[in-house]
């Protein structure tokens, strides 16, 4: 079972589809269980489509990171 550390540390990669069968399984488990969790993974899936669905010209993948990282900084942190 993920802790609440964990789950912060691998929402992004989770939001993006990018963790392998078992991490997307202990992360789906860990959002049913936890309710912080899941406000904070909320605001972050949040953030990304709301980047993903501007035209972002000239937004490097870098600086899109950046931007990301910066609003998970910025969310809620559970725990
Ligand atoms: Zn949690």
């Amino acid at each position: 079972m993920l802790k609440c550390r964990d789950m912060t540390e691998i929402a992004t990669d989770y939001a993006e589809g990018a963790l392998p069968w078992h991490g997307k399984l202990a992360a789906r488990w860990h959002l049913v269980l936890c309710s912080a969790c899941r406000a904070y993974y909320d605001q972050l899936a949040k953030t990304a489509r709301l980047l993903r669905g501007r035209s972002l010209d000239g937004l490097t993948p870098q600086r899109e990171a950046e931007l990301l990282r910066a609003a998970k900084a910025a969310a809620p942190r559970p725990d």
